[in-house]
């Protein structure tokens, strides 16, 4: 094995020396699209073509829809007594993690997102979400119902058969896992999905899922362009189920789409614009902190990014100011083959535009740009936006209304605490929030007036696989994590029986 690089500079060879497979893996061997067609796959790090990927469409969705039938169908994987699907997902996750610095460097070089995060975060977490189903598979019992002495109703959960799993790019590995590891801990068959913008770390996974044991067709990759391989498996009539993680406009279509098919389950995580509510009483040094972090990891491409900052006018100078400092002592944009670097590239050109619009939106809705607004480190050729604040904005500018999904946060003052969450509630998203105050009284009573999937109270974006993730309004419905989202992968048979 390689000794994993410590500098820029061996990161960057690891890049150059690197091979990269493009492939999609349909019914256990990777394979060129029916159409022999391939899409470039564009670094956002310097604009450097990195990969030819498998543009698959209707036709290998069909053989990849069909593999996955047939294994589930076989009973090759479903069957299997649960303790023995534990084993080959605990080797699942433990080859995962042997392919740390191969996946991080894929998954960095894919996307953008800065190297120290995908070997500490993405790669992990990813590893960790597999074990963490694998170990739930033998602990998840039947129910028996309250029916009388005289009959016995078993609840049976059993597996759904084919599930689609449709992707974003901002965590691929992570959201995958998500997906993908009680999807098949619960004894289904899966066809994955990844963003055309990042698939190359999900390919790989194809591998290693067969090398652990997953026997061919129980998992598949079809990668494709734009909505070729997506919306003929969101529309197949052999798919059971479809678990998205996207954007709210697209979630809608996957409803469309069951419904216009096989009425398909559908489990939407979708967009948000997450409040911070900062109240007079808060330790400021402790909300700069989680509002900076909870904003710029990850170039603020994250769904449940605190991307809005409601705060008292008492403090609201003060604590600008200190967001400011915290991101740029802590949290620098750099190279994203840095080791020290932050902030790294956003995921490609039209996105970079789209964020540095939302600047110009802002600017002329009257917002006043704290710091930040530009384009950065544009002599690589990567896609870079800065840091930016946009400050004395109000809730009902588009900035403050639209998912920018960008380093951009927006902030705006309040005066009393029932205008605070007046403000939190007016999105139609609901993703997360977060409350920062040390009275608990007002911690709690605004937490249960806020509508969102998750409201961090002095913290934000802290996270287990044991709590559920997801959103209410349009930010969707369903949950990921928890033993709760194995329930979604399974329906309810009653088996009823009568012995008297
Ligand atoms: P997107 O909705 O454009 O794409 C998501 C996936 O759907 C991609 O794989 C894409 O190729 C596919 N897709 C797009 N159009 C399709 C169609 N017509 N039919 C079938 N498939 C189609 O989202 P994105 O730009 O990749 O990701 C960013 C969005 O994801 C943001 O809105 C973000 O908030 C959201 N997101 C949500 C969560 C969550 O857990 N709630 C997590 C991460 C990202």
């Amino acid at each position: 094995m390689l000794d994993r690089p410590t500098s820029q500079s061996a990161w960057q060879a690891r890049a150059r020396s690197l091979v990269v497979e493009g492939r999609a893996f349909v019914d256990g061997a990777y394979a060129d699209a029916t159409s022999g067609r391939t899409f470039e796959r564009v670094s956002p790090v310097d604009g450097r073509v990195i990969a030819a990927v498998a543009d698959c469409e209707a036709a290998d969705v069909d053989r990849a829809v069909a593999a996955a039938r047939r294994a589930f169908e076989a009973g090759v994987w479903r069957d299997l007594p649960p303790v023995a699907r534990k084993t080959v997902m605990l080797r699942f996750a433990a080859l995962i993690r042997d392919n740390l610095d191969e996946l991080a460097l894929l998954e960095t070089l894919d996307t953008g997102k800065v190297i120290g995060n995908s070997l500490a975060v993405d790669v992990p977490f990813c590893a960790d979400c597999v074990q963490y189903y694998a170990e739930l598979a033998d602990k998840l019992f039947d129910e028996v119902a309250p029916v009388g002495p005289k009959d016995l109703a078993i609840l049976r959960r059993e597996p759904l058969g084919v599930v689609a799993a449709i992707v974003p790019w901002n965590y691929p590995l992570i959201i995958t896992a998500w997906k993908i590891a009680p999807a098949l801990v619960a004894g289904n068959s899966v066809v994955l999905k990844p963003a055309e913008q990042s698939p190359l770390s999900a390919i790989l996974l194809g591998r290693l899922a067969l090398e652990a044991g997953i026997p061919a067709g129980v998992f598949n990759v079809v990668p494709g362009f734009g909505t070729k391989a997506g919306k003929p498996l969101a529309l197949h009539p052999g798919v059971d189920m479809v678990t998205f993680t996207g954007s709210t406009e697209v979630g809608k279509l996957m409803l469309r789409y069951a419904a216009d098919s096989n009425m398909k389950r559908v489990s939407l995580e979708c967009g948000g614009k997450s409040p911070h509510v900062v109240l007079p009483d808060a330790d400021l040094d402790a909300a700069a902190s989680g509002i900076a972090w909870g904003i710029f990891y990850n170039q603020g491409e994250t769904c449940h990014a605190g991307s809005r900052v409601l705060v008292h006018r008492s403090v609201h100078k003060a604590l600008v100011e200190k967001i400011i400092a915290v991101q740029r002592e802590q949290i620098p944009l750099g190279d994203p083959l840095d080791p020290a670097a932050g902030m790294g590239a956003l995921i490609e050109d039209t996105h970079m535009e789209r964020v540095l619009g939302y600047v110009e939106i802002g600017r002329a809705e009257g917002a006043t740009v704290a710091c930040g607004g530009a384009r950065a480190r544009t002599e690589t050729g990567g896609y870079y936006v800065e840091a930016t604040i946009l400050d004395d904005a109000r809730g009902d500018m588009r900035v403050a209304q639209e998912e920018i999904f960008g380093p951009v946060l927006v902030v705006i003052p309040f005066d009393t605490e029932a205008e605070a969450i007046r403000l939190a509630n007016q999105s139609i998203y609901g993703l997360a929030a977060a409350m920062w105050t040390r009275d608990m009284a007002a911690a709690h009573r605004c937490s249960a007036a806020i509508k969102a999937g998750t409201v961090w109270i002095n913290c934000f974006d802290k996270s287990s696989l044991a709590t559920p993730f997801g959103g209410f309004k349009q930010s969707g419905f369903g949950r990921d994590r928890s033993p709760h989202a194995v329930e979604k992968y399974t329906d309810i048979k009653t088996i009823w029986t009568a012995y008297r």
